[in-house]
């Protein structure tokens, strides 16, 4: 029998995190837990952590470790996550990976999506989301309904954070923050790179197997 999934899918905004998120989850009936979208919806609400949140997100900062710490432990203590769960856009910084091995977090595959800066602005001047969660892109993988998304019907938006300037910071950011965790993640074992291809079902197939092999 094979142990329950526990994934973190790391990469750059825009590497694909989402859209492969979406897909494996689907697979295995797990839910994924994306930081970003807790934190979208936490801001349309106007909740206190979306207040604090949102100077942050809006200019491509990343936010606290200790709001999202908090957010993800939340979370991670519902009863969808008993049989696995996917994360997507957390861990960011070696903080928050540390504080999910202090909350007990066994994760048993770590995939990492790897594309080329370039890439990711050229990739990231077409990606349009849903307030509901789902993400498109105007080439890679457009929405059957055009501008309206083929899950609920409501008008698509480009993000703020998506400004050709801002992802260039967030890249920055990504490099200097996030990437040590490949090296994190690397020692203990659990790390698989996969390089993003051009088309999504491709990436897909790389990912199905790393996380395959890692939980045989
Ligand atoms: P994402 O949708 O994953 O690109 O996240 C959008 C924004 O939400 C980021 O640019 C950050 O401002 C914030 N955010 C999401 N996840 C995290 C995290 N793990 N740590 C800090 N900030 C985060």
């Amino acid at each position: 029998m094979s142990k329950n999934l526990k994934l973190i899918f790391l990469g750059a905004p825009g590497a694909g995190k989402g859209t492969q998120s979406d897909i494996v989850a689907e697979k295995y009936g797990i839910p994924t837990i994306s930081t970003g979208n807790m934190i979208r919806e936490a801001i349309k609400n106007n909740t206190e952590m979306g207040l604090a949140a949102k100077s942050y997100t809006e200019k491509g900062a990343l936010v606290p470790d200790e709001v999202v710490i908090g957010i993800i432990a939340e979370r991670l203590a519902k009863d969808d996550c008993q049989n696995g769960f996917i994360l997507d856009g957390f861990p960011r910084t070696v903080p928050q990976a540390e504080a999910l091995d202090k909350m007990g977090v066994d994760i048993n595959c770590v995939v990492s999506i790897e594309v080329e800066d370039d890439k990711i602005v050229e990739r990231m001047g077409g990606r349009r989301v849903c307030p509901c969660g789902a993400s498109y892109h105007t080439v890679y993988k457009p929405s059957a309904k055009g501008e309206f998304c083929d899950k609920c019907g409501e008008k698509l938006i480009i993000r703020k954070d998506d400004a050709p300037e801002v992802v260039k910071s967030r890249l920055v950011i990504y490099h200097e923050q996030t990437e040590p965790l490949k090296e994190f993640y690397g020692k203990k074992g659990v790390l698989t790179l996969v390089q993003g291809q051009e088309e999504v079902q491709d990436t897909t197939a790389l990912t199905l197997k790393a996380i395959e092999d890692a939980i045989a």
